[in-house]
């Protein structure tokens, strides 16, 4: 112990990073974001390399402070929901408990972290070898990034996600999977009134197609399907020609997902609607990030680490996915939720506690100080 987080100049950094505009697909605002941390990682003496998977999403942050293995993997994303000029409407704010702002929570407080944590680690001298990613493409699914993620969970021997706590203060160590299934289903537009046999329905289709998927859904297995967006049909009086959907879908189980798989191609073979074509193309996003062999050890870790900073939390799992979900499913143990902790990410009211900010960082801390001695 010894290192305490200095709150004020933590808000200063934070405002400074809150007040840049960084949704995913603005390289520029991105940009600006990952020059502060390679600076002020360059300040400590820390290795930065730029990884670049896309001129469209702005550069990632490699930041190492020795060599593989790493004793951990600090997890984090630079990028956020709001479009350019969300600063402008409603910039940092804060009042006695909570600050507030555009990615406040979700994360540039966790960011900022890694950073702090950095610092006191290289101050105190302290052992051990990390690799910090930070990500720009987080919130579009990390689609570009997965490849570079993995490869550096392989490298780490353990893997710790700096995304928020929840609103009531607990860290998870399980998130489902998600994917998105994108149906286009094409038919043939006649008028409805004076030859509607000559028509054939995207419409009436895609209904057939909703009520199967939906009928996956399996609540005690953790299985959800939602036709979120469905479109389609030109008038009331002509037969749609064509017609849209997009599946969101989560799973608890990963052989959930060929059940889901196999259903695609059994509608797909066998419509409703003689002489449709469907095209449906189903990702898997992000696999399910499950506690594996080793996990529960890195659980009694931070659970020792935030007995001595005086926190106090329990475990939960989340149907959102973070970039722990690829090294969860690589089987490196995996922690989320160690960051600040807030709540309201994606809206307008999202906020982080400054009075926990103190007794989450060093329970950070005291977790980084502890993994390099333990056996994973
Ligand atoms: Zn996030």
């Amino acid at each position: 112990m010894g290192i305490t987080l200095n709150v004020e100049q933590f808000l200063k950094d934070l405002e400074y990073l809150v007040n840049i505009d960084s949704q995913s697909k603005d390289p520029e605002g991105v940009a600006k974001v990952a020059a502060f941390f390679e600076k002020a990682f360059g300040d400590i003496g820390w290795t930065v390399e730029r990884v670049e998977f896309d001129p469209t999403a702005g550069p990632s942050l490699k930041i190492t402070n020795g060599e593989p293995p790493y004793d951990a993997l600090l997890l984090g994303h630079m990028d956020t929901v709001f479009p350019k000029g969300t600063v402008a409407e409603r910039p940092f704010s804060r009042d006695e408990k909570r600050a507030y702002g555009p990615g406040v929570n979700d994360m540039k407080s966790g960011l900022l972290f890694g950073l702090y944590a950095a610092r006191a680690l290289t101050a105190k001298g302290s052992k051990g070898s990390f690799c910090i990613a930070y990500n720009s493409e987080e919130e579009i699914g990390s689609r570009r990034a997965r490849p570079w993620i993995e490869q550096l969970a392989q490298e780490s021997r353990t893997s710790v996600v700096l995304e928020p706590a929840r609103p009531n203060g607990n860290l998870m160590n399980a998130r489902k999977g998600l994917g998105r299934i994108e149906v286009t289903f094409n038919g043939r537009a006649a008028h409805a009134g004076v030859e509607p046999e000559k028509g054939i329905s995207a419409v009436n289709e895609m209904a057939y197609w909703i009520v199967a998927l939906h009928g996956l859904t399996d609540f005690e297995k953790g299985t959800t399907l939602n036709a979120g967006i469905v479109a389609g049909g030109t008038g009331a009086n002509v037969v749609p020609e064509k017609a849209t959907m997009t599946v969101d879908v989560r799973v608890k189980i990963p052989n959930e997902v060929e059940r889901i798989a196999e259903k695609i191609l059994q509608l797909k073979a066998h419509p409703a609607t003689p002489g449709i074509s469907v095209d449906a193309d189903f990702i898997l996003t992000r696999p399910p990030m499950n506690p594996g062999e080793k996990t529960p050890k890195l659980c009694a870790l931070v659970e020792e680490a935030g007995k001595e900073a005086g926190v106090e939390f329990g475990w939960q799992s989340t149907g959102g996915g973070s970039d722990g979900n690829f090294t969860a499913a690589l089987g490196v143990p995996t922690v989320d939720g160690l960051g600040a902790m807030g709540g309201g990410s994606h809206s307008i009211g999202e906020y982080i506690e400054i009075d926990a900010l103190p007794s989450r960082f060093a329970m950070l801390l005291g977790l980084l100080e502890r993994i390099p001695g333990t056996m994973f």
